[in-house]
């Protein structure tokens, strides 16, 4: 039996306004319409990324049995697709050595992270928060460190933060399973500090595994911590969000961390348009892949 039209309507509102609340929230006061957009991205978001990249891997294992070396994660070589996505957004060339795709699972990563006691952070966590999404994300967001709300679940952004991420990824036309999301650390630093140089530094090379395992088409990367640590950059986020950088390959969108958006809601009409950009990009490259 079909559906009656005018309850698909009264349907369709609804959606329409729950869609407006989020972006209200975010402080978005004028939108494109974004039904046939949506429908591309959500397609391309779980099919499986074309790119491959040959990899020559090299053993340098400074951290420890169980860390992949960062080294063996890059290539040599651009990948093909790369180039013809860059020359949509010029002057984004991407600087070697690139990521290369790696044959781990993100199952194989979390079980080598295991009940990890390789940096300090073990000690006052309650679980190890690994990254959480789909292992096919054309959009990965990072973020620094769990909160309490993901130390207790064991999963990242579940908290208030991660709520409005949930609303920020809504806002750009995807949902939350569309993507993959994770943190620098994996563990709960002891009053919320942030985490030392060298607790990154020991925790990173998990995430770049994941990096080389998905291939993202883009990292957002969410905060100063984050941004400094994945990208070794000096720049505060203040100074270098909204610009497209480059880390070996992968475009990455450097802007505000959720959590500071609770605490300066002015910060969210700046976040919204950097992730317009991402959108945006993400837009170009489905169309681009279509024909
Ligand atoms: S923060 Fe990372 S390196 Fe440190 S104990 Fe947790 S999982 Fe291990």
């Amino acid at each position: 039996m079909g559906t009656n039209p005018k309850d698909e309507i009264l349907a369709l509102l609804g959606e329409s306004a729950e869609h407006a609340r989020y972006l209200g929230e975010l402080g978005v006061e004028t939108v494109a319409l974004t039904t046939e957009r949506t429908a591309v991205a959500a397609t391309a978001a779980l099919s499986p990324l074309a790119n491959d990249t040959s990899s020559e891997r090299k053993g340098n294992p400074p951290l420890g049995r169980q860390l992949a070396p960062e080294s063996a994660l890059f290539a040599r070589e651009p990948p093909a697709q790369l180039a013809s996505q860059d020359s949509l957004f010029t002057g984004l060339a991407p600087a070697k050595p690139l990521f290369a795709r790696s044959t781990e699972t993100l199952e194989n990563i979390w079980s080598d992270i295991g009940d990890c006691t390789r940096c300090g952070l073990c000690e006052g966590r309650t679980q190890v928060v690994n990254t959480h999404g789909n292992p096919k994300a054309r959009l990965m967001f990072v973020g620094e460190a769990p909160g309490a709300d993901e130390d207790a679940q064991g999963k990242p952004f579940v908290g208030r933060a991660g709520q409005l991420l949930t609303r920020m990824i809504e806002a750009m036309g995807m949902k939350r399973e569309d993507v993959i999301i994770g943190n620098v650390n994996r563990c709960r630093p002891p009053g919320n500090r942030q985490p030392t140089l060298e607790e990154a530094a020991i925790c990173r090379p998990f995430l770049f595994r994941e990096i080389a395992a998905v291939q993202p088409e883009i990292i957002v990367v969410m905060g100063n911590t984050a941004l400094r640590n994945l990208l070794e950059v000096r720049e505060g986020i203040t100074r270098v969000r909204g610009q497209f950088q480059d880390f070996r390959g992968i475009k990455v969108m450097p802007t505000f961390h959720p959590a500071y958006l609770l605490r300066d809601p002015s910060k969210k009409r700046e976040t919204w348009e950097d992730l317009k950009k991402v959108r945006d990009y993400l837009d170009s490259t489905a169309r681009s892949a279509s024909q």
